[in-house]
């Protein structure tokens, strides 16, 4: 039976009163879902209401990005033991938008990825290649690039426990989701890659999860393929009808 991981990422999206009640209604909504890994990811400043609305539930929650280092002068920043101790369970580090638009780089992200097993957190390493990128044949070599550097000092026990999403930057937000056979090809370089340079466990329990503009419409025709392992979810996560379709669609897919 496969086991998909659906995660959605709120990012800079609903207040801590709005994400508390969207908490408590994905808790009566999903109730009855066992058979998918299920988180939501909300602003920092909403984690300690949705971690407590969601305790003992199966909704895990992540954070969108962490410090590698403990505590420090560091303004503006939260560190992975703060988020421990507010109940977090994952962490997403790599998103498109921190590289893009807040210009961090593979080697502060490694660092983060370091710090989040440190901290007892699971990093949703995020990787992909723009638009100009794919039109000029990188699109592999971007990619596993980021994988690479994202993963490099890891012990292979911790690289098994990574979620790789696979999210091309052109496909974020904008609607234009990838076709299920560029996703799936891109997820099988990626377990091709690393099935090369790990022991077997490692490619067999690491989840590849797609990410950009997947809506309830095209989920299933992504999910459907060997190697989409789950999918984080932007602007399809805000709405609850949408992100409970998808999830409900992973959940019918895992039961064959
Ligand atoms: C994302 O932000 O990770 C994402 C995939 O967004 P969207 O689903 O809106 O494309």
């Amino acid at each position: 039976m496969r086991r998909f991981f659906i995660a959605g990422n709120w990012k800079m999206n609903k207040s801590p009163a709005e994400s508390e009640r969207f908490a408590a209604e994905l808790k009566k909504r999903l109730l009855d879902i066992n058979a998918v890994d299920i988180a939501v990811s909300p602003t920092a400043l909403s984690l300690g209401v949705v971690t407590q609305k969601l305790k003992h539930t199966n909704i895990d929650v992540s954070a969108q990005n962490m410090h590698d280092q403990s505590t420090g002068a560091f303004t503006g920043e939260v560190s992975g033991e703060m988020l421990r101790e507010a109940g977090v369970t994952y962490v997403i580090l790599g998103h498109s938008e921190r590289r893009h638009k807040f210009q961090e780089n593979d080697s502060f992200i490694q660092k983060k990825v370091e710090a989040s097993f440190r901290c007892g957190l699971l990093p949703i390493l995020c990787v992909g290649e723009t638009l100009e990128q794919r039109q000029s044949g990188q699109a592999a070599s971007v990619t596993l690039s980021q994988v690479e550097k994202g993963l490099a000092g890891l012990s292979a026990d911790q690289v098994a426990a990574v979620t790789i999403a696979y999210e091309p930057v052109w496909a974020i937000g904008t609607g234009h989701t990838a076709t299920p056979q560029q996703a799936q090809e891109m997820h099988a370089i990626i377990r091709s890659w690393l099935k090369d340079r790990y022991p077997d466990f490692v490619h067999k329990q690491l989840r590849i999860q797609y990410g950009g503009s997947v809506k309830p419409h095209n989920a299933l025709s992504l999910l459907e393929q060997p190697d989409i392992d789950g999918a984080l979810i932007g602007g399809a996560s805000l709405k609850i009808d949408s992100f409970v379709a998808i999830i409900e669609t992973a959940a019918q897919l895992s039961k064959g």
